[in-house]
C-alpha cells in the first residue's frame, strides 16, 4: 500500500488544510487508516464504530489483539452514545480536564464492537485538544479509535517522521501537523471502581484529579513490576516504549551516577558494544560514551517529558546497543515519565 504523506499546519490555518483533512476523514469514513498528531503523541486512527477498521489497526501496529484502543471524539456530549452510564464524577472529570490529554474508562454502550475494546464490557474514551486531530475527528464521523502510531514494543511517536518510520506502507495516510507539545500518552482513570484509580500516569497527574474527585487510586503495577498483580489497562502489561539497545537506569547522588554509568559504558566498550547515555543538561559534561543525548535541564519537567520518546529512537537510529539512563523523581509529571523509562528499561534499575 502507498502511504500518502501530507502536511497541515497546526492550527490549521494554511490555505488547503481544510481540504487535506475533509480528504483524510473520508479516509477514516471508508474504513482505512489514518496517523494522526494529538497534543500528546501521535494517533493511528481508524472508524472506532467499524470493527473492520478496528481490526486494521491491530494488524497494521502488531498489537495484540486483547489490548483495547481509546476512542477518540470531538464534542463531549458524544460520549453519551458510546457509554452505557455516565456517573456524576465521570461529568466532573470531563469538565475538568476535557478537551486534554485524559482518558476515561466506562462501561460501553453496545454499539461499540468488542473488536475496539479488545474483548471487554468497557470502553476507554478521551477527547483532545489539538486542533488537527479534533478536526480530523469531526471529519471522520465522530468516533476515531487511535492508539499511539508505532509498531507495538517501540517508543510512541511525537513527530511524523517517527511515524513513517513505522508505518510507511502501512496504513492510506500520514497527516504530519509537526511535533506534538506533551510527548507522552494520555492519562488513564478508570471510572469503573470507586474511589476511581489511576491505570496509566500522564500529564493530568494524580494531585490535579484529587483536586476534582477527592479520593484517587492508582493501579499498583503503575511503577513496579513485582506485585504479582496484572496491570488493570491490558496494554500496560506488554514490554512497551523500548529502543533495540539494552537500557539500564542508574539512580543515586549524580557524581555517583555518573562515575557508575562512565566505568560500565568504558567496560561495555572493551567488549564491542556501542555505548549511549541519556542525561540532563547539568550532568551533560561528565559523561564519556560513544553516543551521548541531553533529554533537556533537570529543571524542565515539560521538555524531559517531550524529549523521551524521540531520545529513545535516536539511540536506535545511531544503532546503539546498550545505554544508560539517568533516573527522575517520580512526582507530579516525573511519574509519567518515570513509568515510561522503566517500561523501556524492562525495570533494570541500578541503585548507586
Ligand atoms: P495507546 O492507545 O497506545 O495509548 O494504548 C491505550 C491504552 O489504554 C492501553 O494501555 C490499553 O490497555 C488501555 N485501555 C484501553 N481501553 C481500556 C479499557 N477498556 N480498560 C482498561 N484499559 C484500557
Ligand atoms: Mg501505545
Amino acid at each position: 500500500m502507498k502511504t500518502d504523506i501530507i502536511k497541515v499546519s497546526e492550527n490549521c490555518v494554511s490555505s488547503g488544510d481544510e481540504e487535506r483533512l475533509m480528504r483524510a476523514g473520508e479516509i477514516l469514513r471508508k474504513g482505512g487508516l489514518v496517523a494522526f498528531p494529538t497534543e500528546t503523541v501521535y494517533g493511528l486512527g481508524g472508524d472506532a464504530l467499524n470493527p473492520e477498521a478496528s481490526v486494521k489497526i491491530y494488524t497494521a501496529k502488531g498489537r495484540p489483539s486483547d489490548n483495547p484502543l481509546i476512542i477518540h471524539i470531538n464534542k463531549f456530549a458524544d460520549i453519551y452514545q458510546i457509554v452505557k452510564e455516565m456517573p456524576e464524577a465521570a461529568v466532573k472529570v470531563g469538565k475538568a480536564f476535557w478537551p486534554g490529554p485524559l482518558t476515561m474508562i466506562l462501561p460501553k454502550a453496545e454499539k461499540v464492537p468488542y473488536e475496539t475494546t479488545g474483548g471487554l464490557n468497557t470502553v476507554a474514551v478521551r477527547f483532545p485538544s489539538h486542533p488537527i486531530a479534533r478536526k480530523l475527528i469531526e471529519y471522520g464521523g465522530g468516533f476515531v479509535a487511535a492508539p499511539s502510531a508505532n509498531a507495538s514494543g517501540k517508543p510512541s511517536p511525537t513527530r511524523a517522521k517517527h511515524v513513517v518510520e513505522d508505518m510507511d506502507g502501512r496504513i492510506e495516510m500520514i497527516v504530519d501537523g509537526g511535533e506534538v507539545g506533551i510527548g507522552l500518552e494520555s492519562t488513564i482513570i478508570d471510572m469503573t471502581v470507586e474511589p476511581p484509580r489511576i491505570l496509566r500516569p500522564g500529564y493530568i497527574t494524580q494531585e490535579m484529579l484529587k483536586q476534582v474527585l477527592g479520593e484517587v487510586g492508582e493501579d499498583v503495577t503503575m511503577m513496579r513490576n513485582d506485585s504479582g498483580e496484572a496491570p488493570r489497562a491490558p496494554g500496560m502489561k506488554y514490554r512497551h516504549y523500548a529502543p533495540s539497545g539494552s537500557l539500564v537506569i542508574v539512580e543515586g547522588e549524580p557524581q555517583q551516577v555518573a562515575d557508575y554509568i562512565n566505568a560500565r559504558a568504558a567496560q561495555d566498550s572493551k567488549a564491542g558494544e556501542r555505548t549511549g547515555i541519556l542525561g540532563t543538561r547539568e550532568q551533560l559534561e561528565q559523561y564519556h560514551a560513544d553516543v551521548i543525548k541531553c533529554i533537556g535541564s533537570r529543571e524542565e519537567e515539560e521538555a524531559v517529558a517531550r524529549n523521551l520518546f524521540a531520545v529513545l529512537r535516536e539511540f536506535d537510529e545511531e544503532k546503539v546497543t546498550k545505554i544508560y539512563s539517568e533516573s527522575f523523581p517520580a512526582q507530579g509529571l516525573g511519574q509519567a515519565v518515570m513509568n515510561r523509562l522503566l517500561k523501556a528499561a524492562g525495570y533494570c534499575v541500578v541503585k548507586v
